[in-house]
């Protein structure tokens, strides 16, 4: 090894952040800085990979093939057989692995499956969300995994928008103040920390990435990855505020969204990502792509892929993730460099902004995976933690049919209670999208505990709990039921798959309820990512109903509420409407006429 690299800056621990920075960029070839700007898919990457091209990441995507029921051990392993490759590079720059833990570290088997966003919106509590992300990262890198595409600071202003659930809510300043996940996730930076520059406080923090920036929740008709048509004074009063808070808070990434703003794609927008979001915010981190979007966008229309590239470098993206065709992407950009049409000043400039990242989450010094997390994976603190964001989110929308008549909480000493639905003993239902797969799925897909086992725990010995998934009118008159629970709702979904201009209640949700409401007194419990059209001739025959949104893992948060040992507490994050035709709502506007207003949500023992 040559002298000057044996005491090279860069690689001194003590040395500052910008002078390693400086020195490892001094010290890079073309070749070795333009790998460094690909995040490319598990399946393509090997060690020897990432090696000779100097890789600066890889991940496991919403795309990506999925790693079944594999462990946090599994993951570590895998992670690091890529991270060795990596320190094998000729300058030894490790690699981060990136992965969508957007609610916990949902993808690994047995992780502890937090409440969605709109969820934690309904908590109303920065301080439960921030701890839900510490919890999160904590399981997150005992999987050696770094980097968490995570938080979304979307303002779904539309729940047709199939990412609603991913959101925190339709109000801008509630969305606002749960930016406490980045520090959650992260960590908090100490008051002299230079504004807008990247932080990560340690090996049991993460690297978030503050998406899809910026107008993601606002498109029109609620269209995912669809033209968000509005002034750039609304943009910023309605969607970019978050992301100032993020970068306040040290958010090292910021991921472009597959949307546009006024018909422009947000990953060419050279003016919000470059002059707003780098220069105006003062964003010291990098700009990552979406998920394939360079393959994907055309634009303007076209163009082809080495276009792309250009036009969205230019624009100020610094990391692609997934290129597919990698090696293409690593060509194309060297020659949009040699040809003058990238300017190297740019490449530099994506390459430090990356490197700032690595060295500020001591990537360096700590490359590998920290195997003593492993056991904090799913444990009982975490999933007690889960238990709480799940009873603070629960919002009580109806109680009892005659006013001071409440119904719940439930009567504890009820001989017999029937539990209907599909939604009430369906973990991955209970989950939503972005658990063990991209979209969800049904069943046993991780450990937790469903709603019909939460209420066979909460029972007492003496009350029978009688599971039937689809009761009928028979098997209602034939037994003597003190009540019913009936849990209905939204399957799994994510990303377009989930836009819905109908908002109907599906499986049958509305045919269930009327059955079952029409001969017993009824608790409804909603599991959705959004409001629903409720029909007004059911929501009368109701006795009460909860929206549950999607609570993860930890069922027994909503019998906590139900049984009356915890108060209701959440509220609606998000504006509860009456027909599809009053979408988008607004609550500012005069003609604001919801079925529950933004904010609405009752307490039991009033
Ligand atoms: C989604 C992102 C996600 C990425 C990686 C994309 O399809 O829009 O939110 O982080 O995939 O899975």
């Amino acid at each position: 090894m040559a002298d000057t690299m044996i005491n090279a800056v860069y690689k001194d621990a003590n040395a500052p952040i910008e002078a390693r920075v400086k020195d490892l960029l001094s010290r890079m070839t073309l070749q070795e800085k333009l790998g460094q700007m690909a995040q490319i898919d598990r399946a393509v990457a090997t060690p020897r990979v990432l090696r000779d091209l100097s890789i600066g990441s890889v991940l496991s995507g919403g795309g990506s093939k999925p790693f079944l029921k594999a462990t946090s051990a599994d993951w570590a392993d895998m992670i690091d057989r890529f991270q060795k490759g990596a320190l094998e590079s000729r300058l030894g720059i490790p690699m981060f692995y990136g992965s969508d833990a957007v609610h916990g570290n949902n993808n690994v088997y047995g992780a502890t499956v937090f409440p969605h966003n709109v969820g934690l919106g309904a908590t109303r509590d920065p301080d439960l969300v921030e701890r839900t992300a510490a919890a999160t990262a904590l399981e997150t890198r005992a999987s050696g995994v770094q980097y968490a595409f995570a938080p979304c600071v979307a303002v779904c202003r539309d729940p047709r928008w199939g990412r609603c659930y991913e959101s925190y809510s339709e109000d801008t300043d509630l969305v606002r103040q749960m930016t406490t996940s980045v520090t959650g996730l992260q960590g908090r930076p100490p008051q002299d920390h230079p504004y807008g520059h990247p932080y990560v406080a340690g090996r049991n923090n993460v690297i978030a990435c503050a998406k899809h920036y910026v107008g993601d929740g606002g498109t029109d008709k609620g269209i995912n990855e669809g033209n968000t048509i509005i002034s750039y004074e609304d943009l910023e009063n309605i969607h970019i505020l978050p992301y100032e808070d993020c970068i306040s808070k040290g958010v090292c990434t910021v991921m472009a969204s597959y949307s546009s703003w006024n018909g422009t794609k947000m990953h060419a927008h050279r003016y919000l990502l470059t002059d707003i979001l780098k220069e105006k915010l003062g964003f010291k981190g990098f700009v990552i792509t979406d998920w394939e979007a360079l393959d994907r966008f055309h634009y303007p229309h076209g163009s082809n892929y080495r276009r792309s590239v250009s036009i969205a470098v230019n624009a100020g993206i610094d990391m692609v993730m997934v290129p597919f065709r990698y090696q293409l992407f690593l060509e194309d950009l060297e020659y949009l460099v040699e040809s003058g049409e990238v300017p190297m000043s740019r490449i530099d400039d994506a390459v430090e902004r990356i490197l700032r990242v690595k060295f500020a989450a001591r990537l360096f010094e700590y490359p590998m995976a920290d195997r003593s997390l492993l056991d904090i994976v799913g444990c009982k603190q975490h999933r007690e933690l889960a238990r709480e964001a799940v009873r603070k989110s629960l919002v009580l929308l109806k109680n009892g049919k005659e006013p001071r008549k409440p119904f719940v909480p439930l009567d504890r000493n009820a001989k017999r209670v029937l539990v209907a639905g599909r939604h009430a003993d369906d973990l991955g239902f209970q989950c939503g999208g972005w658990t063990a797969t991209w979209n969800g799925g049904s069943g046993r897909i991780t450990i937790g505990t469903t709603i019909l086992d939460a209420i066979r725990e909460a029972s007492r010995e003496n009350t029978e709990v009688v599971y039937e998934e689809n009761p009928t009118m028979e098997s209602l008159s034939r037994q003597n039921f003190a009540y019913a629970i009936v849990v209905i709702g939204e399957g799994p979904y994510a990303e377009s798959d989930g836009d819905n201009s109908e908002l109907t209640i599906p499986f049958n949700g509305n045919e269930l309820l009327k059955l079952v409401a029409g001969k017993i007194p009824t608790l409804a419990i909603l599991i959705s990512g959004r409001p629903l059209v409720l029909e007004p001739s059911v929501l009368e025959k109701l006795d009460a109903l909860v929206a549950a949104w999607l609570p993860g893992s930890e069922g027994n948060g909503i019998t906590d509420v139900i049984f009356g040992d915890y108060e209701f507490h959440g509220q609606l994050p998000v504006s509860w409407f009456r027909t599809v035709d009053q979408l988008p709502m607004d609550a500012h506007q005069n003609s604001y006429d919801p079925l529950f207003p933004l904010g609405y949500g009752l307490k039991s023992k009033a």
